[in-house]
């Protein structure tokens, strides 16, 4: 009985072993980052909020990824603030080798359309940045009937301080009537999601 107790040990240490060792150093991490959140609405048009617009869209990622390459992460998972200082400092707690900030636009202009993509400047990802932005901006146009505006660069924080390629999509125009019907459509919410979900599969 106890032989058999202390073979049946032995065979859970070799299979924790070999769980542990099977953990593929080569697995890729991507940190999704949905803009806004709490009491920081993004912005606003129509009743429209862009943190719940984010927030749906990551939804959708997370039931569409299967990939056992991937791991993904969130900066958040709810409707709560996070602070651009934290978002920051949880993707370089991560180390990934990609964020993607998701955003949608809004401005005074209805007529102001389209998705752009922005990378940080003059950092030593930049490049990196703005070949996988350009990748991601074609599978965006692609999937939805959005119109690209092009990869831009942009100061903004979360783009200036990780540690990693990383690219900022705003996926269209909340105060664009046409833009509008897209992004707050499930269907096209869940095209957004298929162009992340292929994207992050043609990274290596
Ligand atoms: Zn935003």
């Amino acid at each position: 009985m106890r032989k058999a107790l202390k073979s049946i040990v032995l065979l859970l240490s070799i299979g924790l072993l070999l769980s542990f060792n099977s953990n593929d150093p080569k697995k890729i991490k991507v940190v999704i980052d949905a803009g806004h959140g709490g009491t920081d609405f993004g912005g606003m048009h129509s009743g429209l909020n862009e943190k719940d617009l984010t927030l749906s869209i990551i939804n959708k990622i997370k039931a569409l990824h299967n990939s056992e390459n991937v791991e993904l992460f969130f900066t958040r998972n709810n409707d709560e603030l996070i602070s651009l200082s934290d978002r920051v400092q949880k993707i370089n707690e991560i180390k990934p080798d990609l964020v993607i900030s998701l955003h949608v636009n809004n401005n005074k202009n209805p007529e102001s359309n389209g998705v752009e993509v922005y990378v940080p400047k003059d950092l030593a990802h930049t490049v990196k940045s703005e070949e996988l932005a350009n990748k991601f901006l074609g599978l965006l146009v692609d999937k939805t009937s959005l119109m690209s505006r092009g990869v831009k660069t942009a100061p903004f924080l979360i783009l200036k301080k990780s540690n990693c390629p990383t690219i900022l999509a705003e996926v269209g125009f909340m105060s664009n009537y046409s833009d509008r019907k897209i992004i707050t459509s499930d269907e096209n919410q869940n095209r957004v999601a298929q162009a992340v979900i292929e994207f992050i599969s043609q990274i290596e």
